[in-house]
Order: structure tokens, then C-alpha cells, then sequence
């Protein structure tokens, strides 16, 4: 996974903008600063994940470093193009976090360095260079401070463009010194046209839109986890508790049971969520966190009392608690569930 991730951040396809869905005021302001040549050293590009922050950013470095750009647009085809579409462009540099034993995921004063004395020596191609900076907020405070100080004194004609989706997790220092370029999540036309390019089958996007908060990348992972069917499986499930038997529980039971930890810990999430759903319907909300299951979910809620829906809830939270912390047998935990939930 860690490679995939390598190999995407460091190739810049030819046309990089034409990957960006959405955003096209975003678009439209970067390509004028870039063709009239008033781009600032640093770029800062904010919003929440799987918007198509760092496509743009890529796209934003491949414009500046074209040896032939059109209107601010990288042409696909020079020698700096097709660099970086190959991941070799040797005046591009990619600072990623880097994981290291079980510490988590972040971005080291060793790295900071490392690029400040690439950024030092003369570029090959042009004058130009950049430097991405993904997930910028996980950069530890020696690291930040080290960027800080490049930043402060920027070496000439290198453009620095940080990616975060926690902006408020960044040294304000560091956001001063650079121009926002804030993401607002897609709307459901752009999300459309990201799945549909993804071969995600038609009838499946609106429930993953739904899920997803504008976010092409949840989506996306949505429909390689196979989620929807996880949630499909939890609505089923809840449909039938009022008629549950002890043959139903049992036969349930085994059929989760055989679920990984993981998924059914998703199981679990998707449960939790369609029962908060079923509360917000009874206290009158139309604002649910499955909009595409309303009908059932407005059914559903008109067979039990809020006080059940309300201590199924805390069951399933209870049982989730259990397996992800404890050696709990998982059909126990999922048969007590069923058994507590329905009555
Ligand atoms: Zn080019």
C-alpha cells in the first residue's frame, strides 16, 4: 500500500488538471498565476481528504516546471513532462511521512534536510523547481521549524506546495508564509464523474456518495472494501430484529461470525450508524447519515419505541468496544447483540 502510494505521488500524467475533478474556480485562479508568472514561493492546499488536493498540487508543479507550458497548463509532452510522468523529474522533490517501527505516520527533520540540500544544488532542466509536501501537518516540530526556516529564506525559483487535511494541526507560522488554496468537498455531479471514471457500476454511486461527504477518495475506498454490501447486510439485519427467533440469531451469528475482525468491526460501524439514523428520525431530524436508506429507516423506526432504538444503539457499541479490545468470542458478542437489540 505504501508503495502504491510512492509511485502515484511521484507520476504526474501529461494533462495532469484534466485528473482533477471539481474546483474549477481553484483550477482557473492557479493556471492565471502561473502564466502570468506571480505564483508565490509557497502554496498551501487545505481541505478534507479525497477532495483532489494533491492531484492539484501535481498538476500545479507539472504547469511550473513545463519547459512549454500553455496559459499556466503543463503541455504533457517535454522533457520536463515526461519526467515527471515517469517519476524521475530531477528538480522535483516529494516529502512523504514516512512510518517508522510503530510510531505513527510523520514527516522527520532527517527528510527537511535531505530536501533542503537537493533545493541547494543548481536544477537540470530549468531554473525551476518544486517540492510537494504531502500531509504536512504530520511534520514533527523539529521538522516544521526546519521548514519554517526555508521558507523564510526560500531559494530562488523553487515552489513549495504543502498538502494537509488538518491545516489547523500546521505551525501558524508556517500557514502565514504561504498562499491558502482551500478545497471545499466535491459536489455530487463531480463525484459522479470520479466513480464513473473509477468503472464504479452505476447503481452503486448514489449510495456511496451518500456515505462519503463529498470525498472522491472515501468513496472510492468505500467501493473497494465491498461497504456497501457490509451496510446492506447490517439495514437486512436490523429489518428482521423485531422478528428475531433463536434459529434466526444462531444462523446470523455464524454467517458474521465468519466475517474477518476487521469487517465485522465495520459491520458493527455501519449498525451504530443506521441506529443513530433511526434516533434522528424519531426526534424529528431529516438529516441522516444514510439519506439513500430513508424509506427503510422511516419504516423501521415506526416498529420500536426510542427507548429501544436507543439501548440497540448502546448495545452495539458495547459489543464493537468488546471485540476490538477484548478476546470475546465474536458470535457470542454478535448472538448477545441480537438477542439484547431485539428484544
Ligand atoms: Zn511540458
Amino acid at each position: 500500500m505504501a508503495e502504491e502510494k510512492e509511485v502515484f505521488v511521484l507520476c504526474v500524467q501529461p494533462g495532469a488538471w484534466a485528473a482533477v475533478e471539481g474546483h474549477g474556480k481553484t483550477r482557473a485562479r492557479l493556471a492565471r498565476l502561473l502564466s502570468e508568472k506571480r505564483v508565490p514561493h509557497a502554496l498551501l492546499f487545505s481541505g478534507p481528504q479525497g477532495v483532489g488536493k494533491k492531484q492539484a498540487a501535481l498538476a500545479v508543479a507539472a504547469g511550473f516546471l513545463c519547459l512549454n507550458p500553455k496559459d499556466g497548463l503543463a503541455c504533457g509532452v517535454c522533457e520536463s513532462c515526461r519526467a515527471l510522468a515517469a517519476g524521475t523529474h530531477p528538480d522535483f522533490f516529494a516529502v512523504l511521512p514516512e512510518t517508522s517501527g510503530k510510531t505513527v505516520r510523520s514527516i522527520k527533520i532527517e527528510q527537511i534536510r535531505e530536501m533542503r540540500g537537493a533545493v541547494a544544488r543548481a536544477p537540470k532542466f530549468s531554473t525551476r523547481r518544486a517540492v510537494l509536501l504531502d500531509d504536512a501537518e504530520t511534520m514533527n516540530d523539529a521538522a516544521a521549524n526546519a521548514l519554517l526556516k526555508t521558507l523564510e529564506e526560500p531559494p530562488g525559483d523553487t515552489l513549495f506546495l504543502l498538502v494537509t487535511g488538518a491545516r489547523q494541526a500546521l505551525l501558524p507560522t508556517i500557514v502565514s508564509r504561504c498562499m491558502l488554496v482551500p478545497f471545499a468537498p466535491l459536489d455530487d455531479e463531480a463525484m459522479t464523474r470520479v466513480l464513473a471514471a473509477h468503472d464504479v457500476p452505476e447503481e452503486l454511486r448514489g449510495s456511496l456518495i451518500a456515505l462519503s461527504g463529498g470525498s472522491a477518495g472515501r468513496a472510492l475506498q468505500l467501493f473497494a472494501d465491498d461497504a456497501l454490501s457490509l451496510r446492506e447486510d447490517a439495514m437486512a439485519t436490523l429489518e428482521k430484529l423485531p422478528q428475531m427467533t433463536p434459529e434466526t440469531v444462531f444462523s446470523v451469528g455464524a454467517r458474521l461470525a465468519a466475517l474477518d475482525r476487521e469487517r465485522l468491526l465495520e459491520w458493527f460501524r455501519y449498525m451504530r450508524m443506521l441506529l443513530r439514523d433511526v434516533l434522528a428520525i424519531m426526534e424529528g431530524s431529516a438529516m441522516l447519515m444514510n439519506g439513500d436508506f430513508s424509506d427503510r429507516l422511516f419504516a423501521f423506526a415506526g416498529t420500536l419505541t426510542a427507548d429501544r432504538a436507543f439501548a440497540a444503539e448502546r448495545e452495539a457499541t458495547e459489543a464493537a468496544r468488546r471485540l476490538s479490545t477484548s478476546n470475546a468470542s465474536p458470535r457470542l458478542l454478535i448472538e448477545s447483540f441480537l438477542l439484547k437489540a431485539g428484544k
